[in-house]
C-alpha cells in the first residue's frame, strides 16, 4: 500500500514535502519524496492536504471509567468538573466505582481504545484491573501495555496482594502487540513491602512498573510527617492503615531508598519536586510521564518538566483518564504545553509524544520513525490551514490538534476518519 500526502514527518526532525510511505505487510518498505518513489503496483491512497507521521504514544491512560469529565458519566452519576481538590475528586470517583456495574468498566475501556485510534495514538500504556477488562484488551487493535493497578497500604497483606497482581497479570496472553506491566498506585496508597515485591517481579519478568509520584502537594506532608489532608482522605475512603509508617522523606527519595527508582520503573506526574528530587531523578535513568491536561484539571501549576529535560531525563506525555481530561489526545497535550510553557519547541513536543513514550514503555520493536524496516504504525492528520508552509507545519499541527483521518498499526488500517 502506498500512502501519499502533502507533508511527511519521517520523525520529529525530518519533514518531507509531497511525501509518500510504501507499506508492505507490517513494515515500511520505503518513504520519502513522492516523485522518487519506486513503489510500483501498490494500491495508492492519496491523502491530499495532510501530514503523515509516526503514530503517537500515550504511556499513561486509565481507559476504564467512570468518564466523569471527558465522556458520559455512568447512569445516575454526575459530571465532575475541574479545579476541585484532588482528594474530593478521588473520593467521589472511588464511591462511584463501587456503584458501577461491571459492564461500564468494559464499555469505557472499549470506548477508550476507539478514542485513542481516532486521535492517531498507536501505542498506549493503560492502567486497569485486568480481571474485569481482559477480553477488551485481548481484542484491541493498537499496541498496548496493560498495567495491573493495585492499592494497599497494609504491610501485613503485601504478599496476598502481590499474589493477586501476579495472577491477574497472567490472565493476559502476551504477544508482540500486547504486553503487561504492574502499577502500584502511589506512595501514599501502597506499602513499601508491596512496592519492593512488585519491583522485583517487574525486573524478573522484564516488564515496566508504573506509579503515580509526587502528584500532590499534600503527598509530601504525609510522607515526611505522616499527617495532613491525605491522611484524613485515606481514613474517609478506608485506605489508611494502622501498621503503615511514613518514610520521613519525599516520594522520590523514598522510591530511591526502596530500590524502585530504577528501570524498568517509570513515574507519572512528578508535579512537585525539590531540587534534590530533580537531581536524584536525573541520575536514576528513569522516565517521567507528564499529563498536562490532568495537571491543569486539578489546578497544579508550573510542572518542572523543562528542568528535567535539561538534565536529559526522558519525559513523555500522557493523557490520564476521561475522569480528569476532556479527550485522549496527545496532540492536545502538546498544545497545552505550547500555550502555557514558553521555551518548548514543536519538534521537542513531537519527540515527547512519540519516541520518548516508546522509551518509557520499553518498546522493543522498531517504532517511532517512518523509515524502511520500521513497523508501519502511522497516523495521518488533516491540515486545517490549506496554505501551511513547511516551516510552520509542526506548530500548526499541534495548535489545531486535528483528529486522525487514517490510523495504521503494523500495516493494518484501524481507523479511517
Ligand atoms: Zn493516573
Amino acid at each position: 500500500m502506498l500512502l501519499r500526502s502533502k507533508y511527511l514527518l519521517i520523525n520529529p526532525e525530518t519533514l518531507v514535502e509531497n511525501g509518500f510511505v510504501c507499506v508492505s505487510g507490517d513494515r515500511i518498505k520505503s518513504s520519502g519524496k513522492f516523485s522518487e518513489h519506486e513503489c510500483r503496483g501498490e494500491k495508492a491512497i492519496d491523502l491530499g492536504e495532510t501530514v503523515i507521521m509516526p503514530g503517537l504514544v500515550n504511556p499513561h491512560a486509565h481507559l476504564e471509567g467512570p468518564e466523569t469529565f471527558g465522556g458520559t458519566p455512568p447512569p445516575g452519576e454526575k459530571r465532575l468538573l475541574p479545579f476541585q481538590s484532588f482528594t474530593e475528586w478521588a473520593e467521589q470517583i472511588i464511591n462511584m466505582r463501587q456503584r458501577m456495574k461491571p459492564d461500564i468498566f468494559i464499555k469505557t475501556t472499549d470506548h477508550g481504545y476507539d478514542l485513542l485510534a481516532i486521535n492517531g495514538i498507536t501505542f498506549v500504556g493503560d492502567h486497569s484491573h485486568i480481571a474485569r477488562t481482559k477480553n477488551i484488551h485481548a481484542n484491541a487493535k493498537i499496541r498496548r501495555v496493560v498495567f495491573e493497578e493495585v492499592t494497599d497500604l497494609n504491610p501485613l497483606t503485601a504478599q496476598q496482594r502481590f499474589d493477586e497482581v501476579r495472577r491477574n497479570v497472567k490472565l493476559i496472553k502476551k504477544d508482540k502487540f500486547l504486553g503487561t506491566g504492574v502499577a502500584p498506585h502511589a506512595p501514599y496508597t501502597v506499602s513499601s513491602e508491596l512496592y519492593k515485591k512488585l519491583y522485583g517481579f517487574a525486573r524478573q519478568q522484564n516488564i515496566p512498573l508504573s506509579t503515580h509520584l509526587s502528584e500532590l502537594k499534600e503527598e509530601r506532608e504525609l510522607l515526611t510527617k505522616g499527617k495532613g489532608k491525605i491522611r484524613a482522605y485515606l481514613k474517609r475512603v478506608g485506605r489508611d492503615n494502622y501498621y503503615w509508617r511514613h518514610p520521613g522523606t519525599t516520594s522520590v527519595q523514598y522510591m530511591a531508598k526502596l530500590g524502585v527508582l530504577r528501570p524498568p520503573s517509570f513515574f507519572v506526574h512528578c508535579n512537585y519536586l525539590s531540587n534534590k528530587d530533580i537531581t536524584v531523578l536525573a541520575k536514576s535513568g528513569v522516565s517521567v510521564v507528564f499529563c498536562p491536561s490532568s495537571h491543569y484539571f486539578f489546578g497544579h501549576r508550573n510542572h518542572p518538566f523543562r528542568k528535567l529535560l535539561k538534565l536529559k531525563v526522558n519525559v513523555a506525555l500522557g493523557t490520564d483518564g476521561l475522569g480528569s481530561n476532556e479527550d485522549l489526545s496527545i496532540l492536545k497535550e502538546m498544545k497545552f504545553i505550547l500555550d502555557h510553557y514558553p521555551g518548548v519547541n514543536p519538534t521537542q513536543l513531537l519527540r515527547m509524544g512519540t519516541l520518548n513514550g516508546l522509551k518509557t514503555l520499553k518498546a522493543t520493536e522498531k517504532l517511532g520513525e517512518l523509515k524502511p524496516g520500521y513497523c508501519a504504525d502511522i497516523a495521518a492528520f488533516p491540515l486545517k490551514h490549506k496554505s501551511t508552509k513547511p516551516e510552520h507545519l509542526k506548530r500548526v499541527l499541534i495548535e489545531t490538534s486535528p483528529k486522525s483521518i487514517l490510523t495504521m498499526v503494523a500495516g493494518k488500517i484501524i481507523h479511517r476518519g
